[in-house]
């Protein structure tokens, strides 16, 4: 699946994420928990690629990996720099410094996401002067400012305020307005409307779009819910207990779903009456604890269709139709 070429933004290959586990005084030592297990795949430029999953699938962890808030334990990361794929964990400081701007995550929480002491011009001044965004004069970052919260359809004096005046929906185009400021290639969207009522939801995944289409951003979205992540995504990854089980184009995944957690995810989405009534799969049991996952394919225990292979051996993400790839048994060629 790894394609380094040009119309590739970016390239994860075999990422891996652990983090010890916490230990009490003379307790034992306990395994690490293991939250992005090998997982590999690709974004081109200009697409939005969603992730889905439940809450501690793993997903929030492999963005925060890709903007190198967190160090991977293993893995590569490559991004398309002007036609030259360059590995984000080797970089040297220096380069390491030019690339951290094209990289930019807009949080769940806007409320966390800014801090309440600070005006808006503040949040956005300092890492504008850190990138010399605006070429050190003061001016001229301001008109930067201005035209970026217009772009989020608020008003540029609007910088003289501070979070606490702006409603939740406001904040979060201010935490996009930010983001843009430092002209970024990618964002990553991590569940950017789950906190917002539905109706401020569909006015920012609008905007978003928009904005996408004007400035030709690429984005890695982020989220639970499924109906909200096929209306922003080319292709969707599903994640599971951390592993890609599930890769696709947006439609393909709806159209012709092929894992069993995929259909089960995909029953649960609520549909409206006059389309009639569909079977809901609920799944039994919970989610593996990560720290002791289960042996063989990380879905047997919950899934109806196990068999006696899932239980000893783990599938592995393999492409079985046009760009559609799976991780699961029922789809083993003899
Ligand atoms: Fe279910 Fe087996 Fe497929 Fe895993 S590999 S999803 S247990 S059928």
């Amino acid at each position: 699946m790894q394609n380094k070429t040009e119309e590739n933004l970016l390239v994860v290959e075999n990422l891996t994420m652990e983090f010890a586990s916490p230990r009490r005084f003379l307790e034992k030592q306990k395994p690490s928990v293991r939250a992005v297990n090998d997982i590999s795949f690709t974004v081109k430029e200009g697409e939005t690629f969603g992730l889905v999953g439940e809450s501690g699938c793993g997903k929030t962890t492999l963005g925060k990996c890709i903007i190198r808030l967190l160090k991977p334990a293993n893995g590569k990361i490559f991004f398309n720099a002007d036609g030259e794929m360059k590995d984000l964990l080797t970089l040297d400081h220096e380069d390491s410094f030019k690339f951290r701007k094209k990289l930019q995550i807009v949080f769940q929480d806007p409320y966390a996401a800014l801090n309440p002491q600070h005006t808006i011009m503040e949040a956005f001044d300092e890492p504008m002067r850190i990138h010399g965004i605006g070429g050190g004069d003061k001016e001229k970052r301001k008109e930067l400012i201005a035209m970026s919260l217009e772009r989020v359809n608020l008003q540029p004096d609007y910088m003289y305020r501070y979070p606490h005046e702006f409603s939740g929906g406001q904040r979060q185009r201010i935490c996009v307005a930010k983001a843009l400021v430092l002209e970024p290639k990618l964002i990553v969207c991590d569940e950017p409307v789950s906190a917002l009522d539905v109706s401020i939801q569909a006015q920012l995944l609008n905007l978003m779009r928009k904005l996408q289409k004007e400035l030709g951003l690429t984005f890695i979205f982020i989220a639970h819910d499924l109906s909200v992540v096929h209306y922003m995504s080319d292709r969707i990854g599903v994640m599971y207990l951390g592993n890609m089980v599930e890769l696709a184009e947006a439609d393909a995944l709806y159209s012709h779903t092929m894992h069993p957690y995929t259909e089960a995810l995909l029953s649960a989405i609520p549909v409206p009456v006059y389309q009639g009534k569909h079977d809901r799969i609920i799944l039994e049991g919970d989610v593996p604890s990560p720290m002791y996952p289960p042996s063989g394919c990380p879905f047997h225990p919950r899934c109806s269709r196990c068999m006696a292979v899932c239980k000893q051996s783990k599938p592995r993400l393999e492409e079985k139709a046009n760009g559609h790839f799976v991780a699961c048994h029922l789809f083993d060629e003899e």
